[in-house]
Protein backbone atom coordinates (compact mmCIF):
# COMPACT_ATOMS: atom_id res chain seq x y z
CA UNK A 1 0.00 0.00 0.00
CA UNK A 2 1.70 3.00 -1.16
CA UNK A 3 0.95 5.99 1.46
CA UNK A 4 2.29 8.84 -0.85
CA UNK A 5 -1.16 8.51 -3.09
CA UNK A 6 -2.79 8.83 0.00
CA UNK A 7 -5.29 12.22 -0.76
CA UNK A 8 -3.94 15.05 1.23
CA UNK A 9 -4.51 18.90 2.12
CA UNK A 10 -7.11 21.39 1.18
CA UNK A 11 -6.62 20.49 -3.14
CA UNK A 12 -9.54 18.20 -1.76
CA UNK A 13 -11.94 20.56 -0.30
CA UNK A 14 -14.19 19.59 -3.49
CA UNK A 15 -15.09 15.99 -2.64
CA UNK A 16 -16.07 17.33 0.87
CA UNK A 17 -19.12 18.65 0.56
CA UNK A 18 -20.95 18.10 3.72
CA UNK A 19 -17.21 18.34 5.13
CA UNK A 20 -16.00 20.93 7.73
CA UNK A 21 -12.21 21.80 7.87
CA UNK A 22 -10.23 24.30 6.61
CA UNK A 23 -7.06 23.25 6.48
CA UNK A 24 -4.53 21.11 8.07
CA UNK A 25 -2.97 22.35 11.53
CA UNK A 26 -0.04 24.06 11.49
CA UNK A 27 1.01 21.20 13.83
CA UNK A 28 -0.52 17.75 14.01
CA UNK A 29 1.13 16.75 16.84
CA UNK A 30 0.00 19.44 18.78
CA UNK A 31 -3.24 19.41 21.33
CA UNK A 32 -5.23 22.16 21.51
CA UNK A 33 -6.24 22.30 25.02
CA UNK A 34 -9.40 23.77 24.62
CA UNK A 35 -10.95 20.61 23.03
CA UNK A 36 -8.35 18.14 25.52
CA UNK A 37 -8.96 17.68 29.33
CA UNK A 38 -6.43 19.74 31.32
CA UNK A 39 -4.08 17.05 32.33
CA UNK A 40 -3.58 15.76 28.53
CA UNK A 41 -0.17 16.54 27.27
CA UNK A 42 1.95 15.12 24.82
CA UNK A 43 5.36 13.72 26.94
CA UNK A 44 9.24 14.23 25.29
CA UNK A 45 8.79 10.90 23.46
CA UNK A 46 5.73 11.68 22.01
CA UNK A 47 3.53 9.59 23.85
CA UNK A 48 -0.06 11.69 25.04
CA UNK A 49 -0.35 11.14 28.57
CA UNK A 50 -3.61 12.18 30.85
CA UNK A 51 -3.45 12.44 34.56
CA UNK A 52 0.66 11.38 34.65
CA UNK A 53 -0.29 8.23 33.04
CA UNK A 54 0.47 7.66 29.13
CA UNK A 55 -1.94 6.42 26.59
CA UNK A 56 0.10 3.05 26.12
CA UNK A 57 0.01 2.45 29.50
CA UNK A 58 -3.47 3.03 29.66
CA UNK A 59 -4.22 1.00 26.38
CA UNK A 60 -2.17 -2.20 27.93
CA UNK A 61 -4.20 -2.48 30.96
CA UNK A 62 -7.90 -1.57 30.00
CA UNK A 63 -8.02 -2.04 26.51
CA UNK A 64 -9.02 -0.10 23.67
CA UNK A 65 -11.81 1.36 22.94
CA UNK A 66 -12.24 2.96 25.98
CA UNK A 67 -13.10 6.70 27.41
CA UNK A 68 -10.19 8.08 29.76
CA UNK A 69 -11.37 10.87 32.00
CA UNK A 70 -9.73 13.72 33.88
CA UNK A 71 -11.24 13.08 36.95
CA UNK A 72 -8.84 17.03 38.22
CA UNK A 73 -10.41 18.52 35.65
CA UNK A 74 -14.05 17.08 35.79
CA UNK A 75 -13.82 18.35 39.20
CA UNK A 76 -12.32 22.12 38.59
CA UNK A 77 -15.13 22.51 35.70
CA UNK A 78 -17.62 21.24 38.22
CA UNK A 79 -16.56 23.55 40.88
CA UNK A 80 -16.24 26.65 38.42
CA UNK A 81 -19.72 26.36 37.95
CA UNK A 82 -20.51 26.00 41.20
CA UNK A 83 -18.50 29.18 42.12
CA UNK A 84 -19.61 31.09 39.23
CA UNK A 85 -22.83 30.63 40.43
CA UNK A 86 -22.67 31.07 43.84
CA UNK A 87 -24.78 30.60 46.74
CA UNK A 88 -27.94 32.44 45.14
CA UNK A 89 -28.66 30.09 42.97
CA UNK A 90 -28.02 26.27 42.24
CA UNK A 91 -26.52 24.28 39.56
CA UNK A 92 -28.03 20.55 38.58
CA UNK A 93 -25.38 18.79 36.47
CA UNK A 94 -27.97 17.04 34.04
CA UNK A 95 -27.22 13.19 34.73
CA UNK A 96 -28.04 11.97 31.39
CA UNK A 97 -24.69 13.88 29.41
CA UNK A 98 -22.80 10.98 31.75
CA UNK A 99 -23.77 9.21 35.33
CA UNK A 100 -22.09 6.52 37.14
CA UNK A 101 -22.01 6.55 40.73
CA UNK A 102 -18.21 7.89 41.08
CA UNK A 103 -19.35 11.04 38.71
CA UNK A 104 -22.44 11.41 41.25
CA UNK A 105 -19.80 11.34 44.23
CA UNK A 106 -17.58 13.74 42.63
CA UNK A 107 -20.62 15.83 42.11
CA UNK A 108 -21.79 15.75 45.61
CA UNK A 109 -18.37 17.06 47.11
CA UNK A 110 -18.45 19.92 45.03
CA UNK A 111 -21.54 20.98 46.15
CA UNK A 112 -23.73 20.37 42.74
CA UNK A 113 -27.05 18.87 42.19
CA UNK A 114 -28.15 16.79 39.88
CA UNK A 115 -30.82 16.45 37.41
CA UNK A 116 -32.23 13.03 36.53
CA UNK A 117 -34.83 11.92 33.76
CA UNK A 118 -35.27 8.41 33.94
CA UNK A 119 -35.88 5.76 37.33
CA UNK A 120 -32.20 4.13 36.06
CA UNK A 121 -30.68 7.39 36.93
CA UNK A 122 -32.30 8.38 39.68
CA UNK A 123 -31.30 4.90 41.46
CA UNK A 124 -27.67 5.44 40.73
CA UNK A 125 -27.75 9.27 42.16
CA UNK A 126 -29.72 7.89 45.23
CA UNK A 127 -27.00 4.77 45.48
CA UNK A 128 -24.27 6.94 45.27
CA UNK A 129 -25.42 8.92 48.40
CA UNK A 130 -26.77 12.37 46.46
CA UNK A 131 -29.10 13.69 49.15
CA UNK A 132 -32.70 13.28 47.34
CA UNK A 133 -33.35 17.07 47.81
CA UNK A 134 -30.75 17.91 46.06
CA UNK A 135 -31.97 15.82 42.81
CA UNK A 136 -34.48 17.38 39.95
CA UNK A 137 -36.28 14.61 37.95
CA UNK A 138 -37.46 15.52 34.50
CA UNK A 139 -38.67 13.54 31.50
CA UNK A 140 -41.77 14.17 29.32
CA UNK A 141 -43.42 10.57 30.07
CA UNK A 142 -42.26 9.89 33.82
CA UNK A 143 -44.08 6.81 34.57
CA UNK A 144 -46.18 6.11 37.46
CA UNK A 145 -43.54 4.16 39.36
CA UNK A 146 -40.76 6.78 38.30
CA UNK A 147 -42.93 9.25 40.14
CA UNK A 148 -43.58 7.27 43.07
CA UNK A 149 -40.42 6.50 43.90
CA UNK A 150 -38.84 9.77 42.99
CA UNK A 151 -41.62 11.37 45.78
CA UNK A 152 -41.13 8.78 48.28
CA UNK A 153 -37.41 9.54 47.78
CA UNK A 154 -37.85 13.23 48.47
CA UNK A 155 -36.85 14.57 45.32
CA UNK A 156 -35.74 18.29 45.53
CA UNK A 157 -38.33 19.43 42.64
CA UNK A 158 -39.84 17.18 39.99
CA UNK A 159 -39.86 19.19 36.62
CA UNK A 160 -43.88 19.01 35.19
CA UNK A 161 -44.01 18.45 31.76
CA UNK A 162 -47.69 18.46 30.73
CA UNK A 163 -50.90 18.86 32.08
CA UNK A 164 -51.53 15.02 32.75
CA UNK A 165 -48.54 15.05 34.36
CA UNK A 166 -49.91 18.09 36.70
CA UNK A 167 -52.39 15.76 37.89
CA UNK A 168 -50.75 12.40 38.20
CA UNK A 169 -47.65 14.08 40.88
CA UNK A 170 -50.25 15.30 42.28
CA UNK A 171 -52.57 12.42 42.56
CA UNK A 172 -49.65 10.12 43.46
CA UNK A 173 -47.79 12.97 46.35
CA UNK A 174 -51.65 13.13 48.17
CA UNK A 175 -51.89 9.75 48.16
CA UNK A 176 -48.42 9.27 49.63
CA UNK A 177 -49.52 12.37 52.12
CA UNK A 178 -46.63 14.05 51.04
CA UNK A 179 -46.57 17.54 49.17
CA UNK A 180 -44.11 17.74 46.36
CA UNK A 181 -42.03 20.54 45.12
CA UNK A 182 -42.69 20.93 41.37
CA UNK A 183 -41.55 23.31 38.62
CA UNK A 184 -43.13 23.51 35.27
CA UNK A 185 -41.36 23.52 32.21
CA UNK A 186 -42.55 25.92 29.74
CA UNK A 187 -41.07 26.35 25.86
CA UNK A 188 -40.89 29.67 25.18
CA UNK A 189 -40.36 29.66 21.84
CA UNK A 190 -36.95 29.98 21.78
CA UNK A 191 -34.85 27.43 19.36
CA UNK A 192 -31.32 27.71 20.13
CA UNK A 193 -28.32 26.29 18.00
CA UNK A 194 -25.29 26.69 18.30
CA UNK A 195 -23.94 30.12 17.13
CA UNK A 196 -27.68 31.45 16.98
CA UNK A 197 -31.14 31.00 17.86
CA UNK A 198 -34.36 31.53 16.02
CA UNK A 199 -36.96 33.05 18.61
CA UNK A 200 -40.60 31.44 17.20
CA UNK A 201 -44.34 31.85 18.50
CA UNK A 202 -44.68 28.26 18.45
CA UNK A 203 -42.11 25.27 18.84
CA UNK A 204 -42.72 22.33 17.41
CA UNK A 205 -41.47 19.76 19.70
CA UNK A 206 -42.16 17.29 22.58
CA UNK A 207 -41.23 19.08 25.37
CA UNK A 208 -42.64 21.17 27.97
CA UNK A 209 -45.71 23.53 27.73
CA UNK A 210 -46.37 26.55 25.26
CA UNK A 211 -46.29 29.94 26.72
CA UNK A 212 -47.52 31.43 23.67
CA UNK A 213 -50.98 30.89 23.42
CA UNK A 214 -51.56 30.93 27.54
CA UNK A 215 -51.30 27.23 28.26
CA UNK A 216 -48.00 27.56 30.22
CA UNK A 217 -50.28 30.11 32.57
CA UNK A 218 -53.57 27.85 32.83
CA UNK A 219 -51.03 24.84 34.03
CA UNK A 220 -49.72 27.12 36.92
CA UNK A 221 -53.48 27.66 37.80
CA UNK A 222 -54.42 24.30 37.93
CA UNK A 223 -50.77 23.52 39.85
CA UNK A 224 -51.74 26.15 42.16
CA UNK A 225 -55.28 24.93 42.51
CA UNK A 226 -53.87 21.20 43.65
CA UNK A 227 -53.04 20.06 47.53
CA UNK A 228 -50.27 17.62 45.87
CA UNK A 229 -48.35 20.51 44.62
CA UNK A 230 -46.23 22.91 45.94
CA UNK A 231 -45.36 25.19 42.87
CA UNK A 232 -41.53 26.42 43.34
CA UNK A 233 -40.78 27.94 39.85
CA UNK A 234 -40.49 28.04 36.32
CA UNK A 235 -38.21 25.96 34.07
CA UNK A 236 -37.24 26.67 30.53
CA UNK A 237 -34.24 24.68 28.53
CA UNK A 238 -33.89 26.15 24.75
CA UNK A 239 -31.34 23.87 23.23
CA UNK A 240 -27.95 22.88 23.47
CA UNK A 241 -24.24 23.14 22.05
CA UNK A 242 -25.30 27.16 22.40
CA UNK A 243 -22.67 29.81 22.08
CA UNK A 244 -24.98 32.74 22.00
CA UNK A 245 -26.52 34.38 24.96
CA UNK A 246 -28.94 35.82 23.03
CA UNK A 247 -31.46 33.10 23.13
CA UNK A 248 -30.67 32.50 27.12
CA UNK A 249 -32.32 36.52 26.99
CA UNK A 250 -35.12 35.97 25.52
CA UNK A 251 -35.89 32.51 27.07
CA UNK A 252 -35.78 34.82 30.86
CA UNK A 253 -37.19 37.69 30.08
CA UNK A 254 -40.38 35.54 28.55
CA UNK A 255 -40.33 33.47 31.53
CA UNK A 256 -39.82 36.53 33.90
CA UNK A 257 -43.31 38.10 32.23
CA UNK A 258 -44.84 34.63 33.13
CA UNK A 259 -43.73 34.96 36.70
CA UNK A 260 -45.29 38.77 36.90
CA UNK A 261 -48.45 37.09 35.25
CA UNK A 262 -48.77 34.89 38.32
CA UNK A 263 -48.18 37.30 40.22
CA UNK A 264 -51.00 39.65 39.04
CA UNK A 265 -53.59 36.83 38.71
CA UNK A 266 -52.29 34.79 41.96
CA UNK A 267 -50.98 36.83 43.92
CA UNK A 268 -47.78 34.85 44.32
CA UNK A 269 -44.25 35.42 43.16
CA UNK A 270 -43.28 32.00 42.28
CA UNK A 271 -39.29 31.82 43.90
CA UNK A 272 -37.13 29.65 41.46
CA UNK A 273 -36.22 30.50 37.57
CA UNK A 274 -34.48 27.23 35.98
CA UNK A 275 -32.67 28.13 32.93
CA UNK A 276 -31.63 24.85 31.71
CA UNK A 277 -28.91 23.86 30.06
CA UNK A 278 -27.41 23.59 26.68
CA UNK A 279 -23.47 25.53 26.92
CA UNK A 280 -21.28 24.85 24.06
CA UNK A 281 -18.06 23.41 24.72
CA UNK A 282 -15.42 22.83 21.63
CA UNK A 283 -15.11 19.84 20.07
CA UNK A 284 -12.78 21.28 17.34
CA UNK A 285 -10.45 24.45 17.90
CA UNK A 286 -13.00 26.12 15.94
CA UNK A 287 -15.46 26.44 18.75
CA UNK A 288 -15.04 29.62 21.40
CA UNK A 289 -16.99 28.61 24.45
CA UNK A 290 -17.98 30.95 26.83
CA UNK A 291 -16.68 30.62 30.72
CA UNK A 292 -18.87 29.38 33.64
CA UNK A 293 -18.44 33.26 34.80
CA UNK A 294 -19.27 34.82 32.05
CA UNK A 295 -22.31 32.79 31.48
CA UNK A 296 -23.57 33.26 35.55
CA UNK A 297 -22.69 37.08 35.09
CA UNK A 298 -24.74 37.27 31.47
CA UNK A 299 -27.61 35.57 33.06
CA UNK A 300 -27.97 36.84 36.56
CA UNK A 301 -27.86 40.72 34.68
CA UNK A 302 -30.67 39.49 32.74
CA UNK A 303 -33.12 37.98 35.37
CA UNK A 304 -32.23 40.94 37.49
CA UNK A 305 -33.14 43.40 34.84
CA UNK A 306 -36.20 41.90 33.70
CA UNK A 307 -37.28 41.11 37.69
CA UNK A 308 -35.98 45.10 38.61
CA UNK A 309 -38.54 45.92 35.66
CA UNK A 310 -41.08 43.82 36.55
CA UNK A 311 -40.74 45.09 40.17
CA UNK A 312 -40.50 41.31 41.28
CA UNK A 313 -38.49 40.00 43.61
CA UNK A 314 -35.33 38.46 41.79
CA UNK A 315 -36.19 34.29 42.10
CA UNK A 316 -33.47 31.71 42.93
CA UNK A 317 -31.65 31.19 39.41
CA UNK A 318 -30.55 27.64 38.67
CA UNK A 319 -28.71 26.20 35.46
CA UNK A 320 -28.50 22.61 34.40
CA UNK A 321 -25.10 22.29 32.34
CA UNK A 322 -24.16 18.73 31.34
CA UNK A 323 -21.99 18.46 28.31
CA UNK A 324 -20.00 21.59 29.48
CA UNK A 325 -19.15 19.98 32.27
CA UNK A 326 -18.44 16.51 31.68
CA UNK A 327 -17.76 16.55 27.78
CA UNK A 328 -13.93 18.02 27.44
CA UNK A 329 -13.08 15.83 30.58
CA UNK A 330 -13.26 12.65 28.27
CA UNK A 331 -11.46 11.45 25.22
CA UNK A 332 -12.01 7.68 23.56
CA UNK A 333 -8.94 5.58 22.89
CA UNK A 334 -9.06 3.80 19.89
CA UNK A 335 -6.47 1.19 18.30
CA UNK A 336 -6.63 1.63 14.18
CA UNK A 337 -7.16 -1.28 12.62
CA UNK A 338 -6.72 -0.85 8.70
CA UNK A 339 -6.29 2.19 6.63
CA UNK A 340 -7.69 2.74 3.00
CA UNK A 341 -7.01 5.45 0.67
CA UNK A 342 -9.63 5.61 -1.88
CA UNK A 343 -7.64 8.12 -4.31
CA UNK A 344 -8.92 11.06 -5.02
CA UNK A 345 -11.34 11.13 -2.39
CA UNK A 346 -10.45 10.54 1.33
CA UNK A 347 -8.73 7.72 3.40
CA UNK A 348 -10.85 5.38 5.79
CA UNK A 349 -9.26 4.72 9.09
CA UNK A 350 -11.15 1.82 10.92
CA UNK A 351 -11.18 2.00 14.46
CA UNK A 352 -11.68 -1.06 17.13
CA UNK A 353 -15.26 0.97 18.02
CA UNK A 354 -17.33 3.41 16.28
CA UNK A 355 -20.92 4.39 16.33
CA UNK A 356 -21.77 1.74 19.40
CA UNK A 357 -19.22 4.23 21.25
CA UNK A 358 -20.31 7.62 19.59
CA UNK A 359 -23.23 7.82 17.74
CA UNK A 360 -23.32 11.44 17.99
CA UNK A 361 -21.61 12.05 14.41
CA UNK A 362 -24.34 9.83 12.79
CA UNK A 363 -26.90 11.29 14.99
CA UNK A 364 -26.16 15.14 14.71
CA UNK A 365 -23.73 14.90 12.33
CA UNK A 366 -21.57 16.57 15.23
CA UNK A 367 -17.96 17.37 14.36
CA UNK A 368 -14.93 15.85 16.83
CA UNK A 369 -11.53 16.17 16.43
CA UNK A 370 -9.00 13.42 16.44
CA UNK A 371 -4.96 13.26 17.11
CA UNK A 372 -2.07 10.32 16.83
CA UNK A 373 -1.70 9.77 20.75
CA UNK A 374 0.70 6.50 20.72
CA UNK A 375 3.70 8.07 18.94
CA UNK A 376 4.55 12.16 17.63
CA UNK A 377 5.16 12.24 14.01
CA UNK A 378 6.52 14.59 11.63
CA UNK A 379 4.46 13.08 8.25
CA UNK A 380 2.50 15.16 6.34
CA UNK A 381 -0.67 15.84 7.01
CA UNK A 382 -3.45 13.77 5.41
CA UNK A 383 -7.01 13.84 5.09
CA UNK A 384 -9.11 11.20 6.70
CA UNK A 385 -12.58 10.06 7.97
CA UNK A 386 -12.41 7.93 11.16
CA UNK A 387 -15.35 4.84 11.14
CA UNK A 388 -15.93 2.19 13.38
CA UNK A 389 -15.95 -1.16 13.12
CA UNK A 390 -19.99 -1.56 12.27
CA UNK A 391 -22.14 -2.79 9.58
CA UNK A 392 -23.38 0.88 8.75
CA UNK A 393 -21.98 3.33 6.34
CA UNK A 394 -23.16 5.64 8.30
CA UNK A 395 -20.54 4.34 10.99
CA UNK A 396 -18.35 7.81 10.92
CA UNK A 397 -16.58 8.97 14.32
CA UNK A 398 -14.91 11.77 12.54
CA UNK A 399 -16.01 13.26 9.40
CA UNK A 400 -13.25 15.02 8.42
CA UNK A 401 -9.63 15.42 10.40
CA UNK A 402 -6.20 15.19 9.16
CA UNK A 403 -3.65 12.83 10.62
CA UNK A 404 -0.41 12.09 10.19
CA UNK A 405 0.22 9.89 6.64
CA UNK A 406 2.30 7.06 7.89
CA UNK A 407 -0.46 6.30 10.37
CA UNK A 408 -0.57 2.45 10.58
CA UNK A 409 -2.53 -0.58 11.99
CA UNK A 410 -1.65 -0.62 15.72
CA UNK A 411 -1.18 2.96 16.05
CA UNK A 412 -3.65 4.57 18.90
CA UNK A 413 -5.90 7.40 18.12
CA UNK A 414 -7.60 9.55 20.54
CA UNK A 415 -10.91 11.40 19.60
CA UNK A 416 -11.44 14.53 22.67
CA UNK A 417 -14.13 15.77 24.41
CA UNK A 418 -16.17 12.67 24.51
CA UNK A 419 -16.95 12.74 27.86
CA UNK A 420 -20.93 14.13 27.28
CA UNK A 421 -23.26 11.63 25.32
CA UNK A 422 -21.09 9.18 24.56
CA UNK A 423 -20.83 6.24 27.34
CA UNK A 424 -24.45 7.60 28.10
CA UNK A 425 -25.71 7.04 24.49
CA UNK A 426 -23.69 3.65 24.18
CA UNK A 427 -25.57 0.62 22.14
CA UNK A 428 -24.36 -3.12 21.83
CA UNK A 429 -25.26 -3.02 18.14
CA UNK A 430 -23.44 -5.72 16.38
CA UNK A 431 -23.17 -7.24 19.92
CA UNK A 432 -20.36 -4.70 20.36
CA UNK A 433 -19.17 -4.73 24.15
CA UNK A 434 -19.77 -0.96 26.06
CA UNK A 435 -16.24 0.46 26.43
CA UNK A 436 -15.31 1.12 30.11
CA UNK A 437 -14.24 4.41 31.75
CA UNK A 438 -11.60 4.94 33.47
CA UNK A 439 -10.99 7.73 35.82
CA UNK A 440 -7.57 8.94 35.83
CA UNK A 441 -6.06 11.17 38.40
CA UNK A 442 -2.79 12.04 39.62
CA UNK A 443 -0.73 8.52 38.39
CA UNK A 444 -3.93 6.68 38.98
CA UNK A 445 -6.49 4.74 36.66
CA UNK A 446 -9.75 3.65 38.31
CA UNK A 447 -12.40 1.77 35.93
CA UNK A 448 -15.75 3.29 37.25
CA UNK A 449 -17.63 1.89 34.56
CA UNK A 450 -16.38 -1.75 33.53
CA UNK A 451 -16.21 -2.87 29.89
CA UNK A 452 -19.10 -5.08 29.21
CA UNK A 453 -18.31 -8.90 28.52
CA UNK A 454 -19.69 -11.27 26.41
CA UNK A 455 -21.24 -13.18 29.18
CA UNK A 456 -22.94 -9.32 30.32
CA UNK A 457 -24.76 -10.47 26.54
CA UNK A 458 -25.63 -13.79 27.14
CA UNK A 459 -27.38 -13.15 30.60
CA UNK A 460 -30.00 -10.89 28.90
CA UNK A 461 -30.48 -13.76 26.23
CA UNK A 462 -32.56 -16.01 28.35
CA UNK A 463 -34.19 -17.88 25.13
C1 LIG B 1 -30.24 17.86 28.06
C2 LIG B 1 -30.69 18.77 29.09
C3 LIG B 1 -29.75 19.51 29.81
C4 LIG B 1 -28.28 19.44 29.57
O1 LIG B 1 -27.91 19.84 28.29
P1 LIG B 1 -26.37 20.06 27.96
O2 LIG B 1 -26.38 20.40 26.51
O3 LIG B 1 -25.67 18.77 28.23
O4 LIG B 1 -25.88 21.14 28.85
C5 LIG B 1 -30.22 20.34 30.83
N1 LIG B 1 -31.53 20.43 31.09
C6 LIG B 1 -32.46 19.72 30.42
C7 LIG B 1 -33.87 19.87 30.79
C8 LIG B 1 -32.07 18.88 29.40
O5 LIG B 1 -33.00 18.20 28.72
Amino acid sequence: MSRSAHPAGPRHADVLTEGHYTAPPADLNALDPKVWAHTVTRNEDGVVSVGGIDVATLAEEFGTPAYFMDEADFRSRARSWRTAFGHDADVFYAGKAFLSRAVVRWLHEEGLNLDVCSGGELTTALSAGMPADRIAFHGNNKSTEEITKAVESGVGRIVLDSFQEIVRVAHIAQSLGKRQRVQIRVTVGVEAHTHEFIATAHEDQKFGIALADGQAAEAVRRALALDGLEVVGIHSHIGSQIFDMAGFEVAARRVVALLASVRDEHGVELPEIDLGGGLGIAYTSEDDPREPHEIAKALNEIVTRECEAAKLRTPRISVEPGRAIVGPTAFTLYEVGTIKPLDGLRTYVSVDGGMSDNIRTALYDAEYSVALVSRASDAEPMLVRVVGKHCESGDIVVRDAFLPADLAPGDLIAVPATGAYCRSMASNYNHALRPPVVAVNDGEARVIVRRETEEDLLRLDIG
